[in-house]
Formats: C-alpha cells, sequence, structure tokens
C-alpha cells in the first residue's frame, strides 16, 4: 500500500498521524485535474475516533459547494437510517474516495482514483476503525479490490487486511430505488447487530477471528 509522506512521519503506525495533517498535507492539492472545476475540496467529516467509518465515491453537487460530504438529500437518508445501526453523525467519520467533485457527476477516471486515493488510506490509518462501511460500487470496488457489484457483495461483512468491510448501496442511490432502500436499511441492522456483539469495552478480537468477516469473494 501507498502511503503518503507526512514530515515527521516517516515510519508511520495506525493512529499516529492525526486528520489535521492529513488536510494540511492536502492543502490546495492540484494532483489531478478535477482541481480546475472543484468549488470546494471534501476532505472529510467526523469523529477522529469512529468504530465505524463509511466511504463514498465522490462528492457531489451539494457537497461541493458546502465542502461537506454527504449533505443534501442523500445526507438525510443516511442521518435517518443511522439509528437503525445504533449510531449518531457525530459518532461516525465520513470521506469519499475522491476530494473533488467530478464534474457532471460522472464516475471517477482511474488516474483521478490514483492520485487522490492516498489520501483516504491515510485517513483511514488515521482513524483505525472496526469496520469499513463502504457505499456504492466505487467505493466497494476500491475498497476491496474487486469489480464485483454491489448486488451480490452486500448483506454480509468482508475481512480486507485488518478491517471488516461492509458494503452496501449508496443512499443516494436508494432513495431512487424503494427495494435498494429496503436492503440497505437491512444491512443498517446488521450493523447496529455486529457492533452490539463487540462492544468497544469487550475483549480485543483479532480481526481474522470475526466469525461473521468472510473472506473476499473471488471472482
Ligand atoms: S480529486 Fe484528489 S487528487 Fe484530485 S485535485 Fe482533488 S484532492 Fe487532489
Amino acid at each position: 500500500m501507498g502511503v503518503m509522506h507526512i514530515p515527521g512521519h516517516e515510519r508511520q503506525k495506525p493512529r499516529e498521524v492525526s486528520l489535521e495533517e492529513i488536510r494540511e498535507v492536502l492543502g490546495d492539492c492540484r494532483l489531478c485535474q478535477l482541481a480546475e472545476t472543484r468549488t470546494k475540496i471534501v476532505f472529510g467529516v467526523g469523529n477522529p475516533r469512529a468504530r465505524v467509518m463509511f466511504v463514498g465515491e465522490a462528492p457531489g453537487r451539494n457537497e461541493d459547494l458546502q465542502g461537506e460530504p454527504f449533505v443534501g438529500r442523500a445526507g438525510e437518508n443516511l442521518n435517518a437510517i443511522l439509528s437503525l445501526a445504533g449510531l449518531k453523525r457525530e459518532d461516525i467519520y465520513i470521506a469519499n474516495v475522491l476530494k473533488c467533485r467530478p464534474p457532471g457527476n460522472r464516475n471517477p477516471k482511474a488516474e483521478e482514483v490514483l492520485a487522490c486515493s492516498p489520501f483516504l488510506r491515510e485517513q483511514i490509518r488515521s482513524i483505525w476503525p472496526d469496520i469499513i462501511v463502504t457505499l456504492g460500487n466505487p467505493a466497494t470496488h476500491f475498497v476491496l479490490k474487486t469489480e464485483i457489484g454491489i448486488t451480490r457483495l452486500r448483506g454480509r461483512f468482508h475481512q480486507m487486511g485488518h478491517f471488516v468491510v461492509m458494503p452496501t448501496f449508496h443512499p443516494a442511490a436508494a432513495l431512487r430505488n424503494p427495494a435498494w432502500q429496503e436492503l440497505l436499511e437491512q444491512d443498517f441492522r446488521m450493523l447496529g447487530d455486529y457492533l452490539a456483539r463487540h462492544p468497544v469495552d469487550g475483549p480485543v478480537i483479532p480481526a481474522t477471528a470475526h466469525s461473521d468477516a468472510l473472506p473476499r469473494i473471488e471472482e
């Protein structure tokens, strides 16, 4: 895994680098062409010690204008269903694979993901969550390193390195498809059940020992 260079952190371990330091390194990033069309960089927001980190694809129109991820209708949907997992917005951290909006919400290009993803990797290392929830296909494909569609991957946990990963639908896509919304809510209940069975003050369970975290599906 590529590690971005943060001065003073040559051999950083999980949680050694703060989100503020990563944001500082990101600065007024112009590493890819999306810098030309963005309004604001959308770095990420939330609890720097979150147990659950949500990863989306890229900022949309509202996010680009406000500089915050998951505002607007998708954000409202996410806020509403968080309670199904026993979570509040202030409990979680949320970030996107891309920090700048692709024009017209087109799909991210491979070179943009390559340029931007070290920042997300560092955010994950800084937060070191118990679970990563990937929202939609692009975020899921990036985190699980697969091309399998979300409808086949959702509904269960996957193991990716240290992390337990729960792929599910993007809240914006679920708003357009009631059947997906139902499945999204089902996944959030499953997440709540997992968190209740693995309390934060419980014994430390190595990631590989989570019985409900399945190895990744082979293509
Ligand atoms: S998308 Fe990422 S790499 Fe590209 S300009 Fe924005 S912050 Fe930099």
